[in-house]
């Protein structure tokens, strides 16, 4: 099976129906949370997931945020601001399906959280010691994560001297084995210095990961960020992926 993994949408429908359209002929969608936050179209990717056949889709910290479940305190001024606007905008129906949405989920031998599996909705995966504490808070061999927006890979192998955790750059297909939590960073706010949207494509039966980039018309979506008076920080970011 084939499955198309992907994280933090943030509202950006350009980015969203771009990595679907290039992924092409998939028989899963695995989405990892956060629909909403920060981008100008927060219905239309919503309406999009909805709109996906074979698609699971778990919560995010800003879909939870926009649901109203989260302290505020929390957030930075930018991403409070954006989640105020999509609480105005958001349509009742498409709020439903973000009250909806699973925290965790498990299938095919892979636990999926948008954080990490010990905390789901909120922990962030970003060095070795968080990686090597969650080890322990999934059963299935693999552990899909979004949240950093940082594509990586976490893989526990047995070596000789005991099992070792490796962190793996996404550059090319990976064979997935031993223990492994993998991100496949962020579709509509890369973080990792790199503008193009990014996605992964996950076979179940090789358990062959393959990270993909695709560009998309970023301009688009600045322009509605400015349009509809979301913070200009919002619009900057995308294009340099910070
Ligand atoms: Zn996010």
């Amino acid at each position: 099976m084939k499955i198309l993994v992907m994280s933090d949408i943030h509202a950006n429908i350009n980015a969203l129906e771009t990595v679907i359209e290039d992924a092409g002929k998939v028989d899963r969608v695995w989405c990892l949370g956060d629909l909403v936050g920060y981008g100008p179209d927060p219905n239309e990717c919503i309406k999009k997931i909805r709109s996906l056949k074979n698609c699971i889709c778990l919560m995010g910290n800003h879909d939870s945020a926009v649901l109203g479940n989260m302290d505020m305190e929390a957030f930075n001024r930018d991403a409070r601001l954006s989640v105020e606007w999509n609480q105005k905008v958001i349509n009742p129906e498409n709020m439903n399906f973000l009250k909806n949405l699973p925290e965790k989920h498990v299938e095919e031998d892979v636990t999926l959280a948008h954080g990490s599996p010990r905390n789901p909705v909120w922990e962030y995966i970003l060095d070795w010691q968080v990686a090597m504490n969650n080890l322990d808070f999934f059963e299935t061999s693999f552990c899909f994560v979004g949240h950093t927006h940082i594509p990586v890979i976490f893989q526990l192998t047995e070596e000789e001297l005991g099992s070792q955790l490796q962190i793996l750059s996404p550059v090319g297909s990976v064979e997935l084995t031993g223990k492994a939590i993998v991100n496949p960073g962020s579709v509509g706010q890369p973080r990792d210095r790199d503008a193009r949207a990014a996605y992964a494509i996950y076979d179940t039966e090789s358990k062959i990961w393959e990270p993909r980039r695709v560009a998309y018309n970023i301009a688009e979506v600045q322009n509605r960020i400015t349009k509809f008076g979301l913070p200009e920080r919002n619009a900057l970011r995308i294009a340099d992926g910070w």
